[in-house]
């Protein structure tokens, strides 16, 4: 029996995570389940799922949750705060990790499930993007297996086959479907709203990310993760946009051969394949026809005039040190503030430039290097939320 913690669960990704566990009694069991600050949400899904322990990092919550458990008969323990989080996602209270807070919060939850040894099921990218080489440090040393969930990444998994020889691979080519705002123009960026930037045509999937998705960010993100991950360094990593998302990434050989892994855009397949790795297991995910799914396949190249975001990221993992910290940093902060209406969407790579223009950046020495230039990085754009010009201004410095 395969103990799973399902860090996130109240999440998009957790939910796609406990759906693929609940397909397979016989072999995986939700061991850990943990939110954020949705206690309710957590209590419910305990109740389904009766996990040894519950972990809410709000320690406001505990006496709810614990009390929550009490009233419900369970006989799951309860537990509140990051460090609870980070003893549990390194404890053998479970075997797999999945890895699916929503930001920089799921950095050290992470690297506890990496120096422990776990099956790491790596969906929060912005652990990688903020401290990429102590993970993959800490991975390698504590001996555990990182199975990447982002879709694109577990589709270059699934073509390497666990084959990690990257000097047969010559390029990676990251698909992304383009988000809501494909096809327009800067100016018509202008006034598109939350509402609009979180519809995503393709995927269904929390908040931040969908708003990354709709800067371009999000791919920007997933290019760091990919060097991070696979050893590739930024000249042999291109996007291309793919409209329809149903080729999910490209690996181009050296000796001419490209693999690429298809299948309908569902998180459920890329959980499947980390839960069963090397085992293929049933996700709830059907199988593709490219016919009834219109019979074409689309690729073009990105507008990084509209979606400067994604060349940000680009500029951020070549300047190495703490500029993919502080690109995380600030782009969270401006995505948050976008989401509660305080700024419009292109002041969202205005604040990630002005912040990266502004922050000196250093060599990612230690974590704590890395978590300085974060949290000086969320001051600095946390400010220019308050004066958008001079967001604007900072960033054509
Ligand atoms: P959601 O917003 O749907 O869920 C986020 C989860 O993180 C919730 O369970 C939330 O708890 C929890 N959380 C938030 N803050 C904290 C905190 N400080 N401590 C502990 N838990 C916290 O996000 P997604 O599921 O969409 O994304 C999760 C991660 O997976 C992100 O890093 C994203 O980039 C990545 N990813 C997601 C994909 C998707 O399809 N959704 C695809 C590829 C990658 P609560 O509900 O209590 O707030
Ligand atoms: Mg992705």
């Amino acid at each position: 029996m395969q103990r799973v913690a399902v860090l996130g669960a109240t999440g998009s990704i957790g939910a796609s995570a406990l759906d693929v566990l609940t397909r397979h009694p016989d072999r995986l069991r939700a061991s850990v389940l943990a939110a954020g600050s949705q206690v309710d949400a957590l209590l419910a899904l305990c109740r389904t799922y009766r996990p040894a322990h519950a972990v809410i990092a709000d320690e406001a919550l505990y006496v709810r949750l614990r009390d929550g458990l009490q009233e419900a008969g369970l006989p799951t323990q309860a537990h509140a705060g990051m460090p609870a989080l980070d003893t549990l996602a390194g404890s053998d209270a479970c075997d797999t990790v999945v890895a699916a807070i929503v930001g920089a919060a799921g950095l050290s939850s992470t690297l506890a499930a990496a120096r422990a040894g776990k099956r790491l099921l790596l969906a929060n990218k912005e652990s990688l993007v903020l401290a990429g080489e102590l993970l993959m440090a800490a991975a390698r040393e504590g001996g555990a297996t990182i199975i990447p969930i982002d879709s694109e990444h577990n589709a270059i998994f699934q073509c390497l086959a666990g084959c990690n020889d990257t000097a047969t691979l010559s390029r990676i080519t990251l698909t992304a479907s383009g988000g809501p705002f494909r096809g327009r123009s800067r100016d018509e960026l202008a006034q598109v709203t939350p509402a609009q930037a979180v519809a995503h045509p393709k995927w269904s999937m929390g908040p931040k990310i969908s708003v990354d998705s709709a800067t371009l960010m999000n791919k920007g993100l997933e290019v760091i993760e990919a060097h991070h991950l696979f050893g590739v360094p930024s000249e042999r990593i291109r996007v291309l946009v793919h409209p329809q998302s149903l080729v999910h990434s490209i690996v181009d050989f050296i000796d001419g051969s490209s693999l690429a892994q298809l299948g309908l855009p569902d998180m459920r397949t890329a959980l499947a394949v980390g839960l069963g790795w090397p085992q293929r297991i049933e996700s709830g995910v059907g199988a593709l026809d490219l016919l009834s799914e219109g019979g074409r396949l689309e690729f073009e190249a990105p507008d990084l005039d509209a979606f400067p975001s994604l060349a940000l990221a680009f500029r951020a993992l070549e300047a190495g040190g703490t500029a993919p910290a502080v690109l995380n940093a600030a782009n969270e902060t401006a995505v948050s503030a976008f989401l509660q209406g305080r700024i419009g969407f292109l002041s969202i790579p205005d604040i990630v430039t002005a912040t990266l223009n502004t922050v000196p950046m250093q060599p990612a020495d230690s974590l704590d290097t890395l978590l300085a230039a974060d949290v000086r990085a969320r001051a600095l754009a946390s400010a220019l939320i308050d004066s958008p010009a001079s967001a604007h201004k900072l960033a054509r410095t």
